[in-house]
């Protein structure tokens, strides 16, 4: 589903990413951890190609996004991205803001748009907060309707930024849960998180990304047990 290659980015004189390269199979669930400031944002924008690549290739549901005539727009129909801020359009209802897009971009009628985020809302457990305004939601419940509304998009990839990072602790929950049973219905997911506990239990694959590269991969199990590289090591004692 997606197939990094050799990936290169720099800002300037500063080398970001050195050289990733992975596949992610469809219906595989990877987490990405590291410290702050490795890379991993960067890594994220560059699949979803809201970075230009400094070299290398990645390949998205079938579009090569380093090829100067790929339809960007269409690629980007195929992946939903979630940021830590949950980037609601505060001026909009919840049903606004999930039917917004599939109206604009796919050309969906609005009955059937309404309907789908009618479900959507319901896979979130925020059915009865459809016409509120973000403003009176809570954190995690905004967290939950940005989910809702990358699933509206119908993507094949969900992209994941440290979703829960700008959470109050009591939220964080809720809104794991929602990316969990995402996981178990079978989304492709990439997910960069701290949060230690969900990468053990929900994904299928580990990266730790260090210095610009992925200094380790593997099960949860072999990184959170058994890590190799002294960097893995030292980073996980100070999280976990
Ligand atoms: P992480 O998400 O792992 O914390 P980022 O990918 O956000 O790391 O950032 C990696 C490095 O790239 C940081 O040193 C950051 O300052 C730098 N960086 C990120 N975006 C830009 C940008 N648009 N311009 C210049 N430097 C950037
Ligand atoms: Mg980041």
């Amino acid at each position: 589903m997606i197939r990094v290659h050799n990936l290169q980015k720099q800002f300037g004189a500063s080398h970001v990413l050195c050289g990733i390269s992975c596949d992610i199979a469809p219906n595989e669930v990877v987490c990405i951890i590291g410290p702050s400031g490795s890379g991993k944002s960067t890594f994220l924008r560059c699949i979803n190609a809201l970075e230009t690549l400094s070299g290398g290739e990645i390949d998205v549901n079938g579009f090569a996004i380093h090829r100067q005539q790929t339809n960007l727009n269409k690629m980007r129909e195929s992946v939903g991205m979630v940021f830590q801020r949950f980037n609601l359009f505060p001026h909009m209802t919840v049903l606004e803001n999930i039917i917004m897009a599939p109206i604009a971009v796919k050309k969906l009628p609005r009955s059937e748009a309404i309907v789908r985020a009618e479900v959507l809302l319901n896979k979130v457990g925020l059915l009865d907060k459809i016409d509120a305004y973000p403003s009176s939601l809570s954190g995690g419940q905004q967290q939950r309707v940005a989910i809702a509304r990358a699933l509206a998009m119908e993507p094949k990839i969900m992209l994941f930024d440290e979703p829960t990072s700008a959470l109050d602790p009591e939220l964080v929950g809720e809104v794991l849960a929602v990316m969990k049973s995402l996981a178990h219905e079978g989304m492709t997911m990439v997910v960069v998180t701290h949060e230690m506990g969900f990468a053990r239990e929900v994904a299928d694959r580990v990266l730790f990304i260090d210095q610009g590269i992925i200094q380790e991969a593997g099960t949860p199990q072999q990184i959170f047990n058994h890590p190799t590289n002294p960097r893995t090591q030292a980073f996980l004692s100070k999280v976990l």
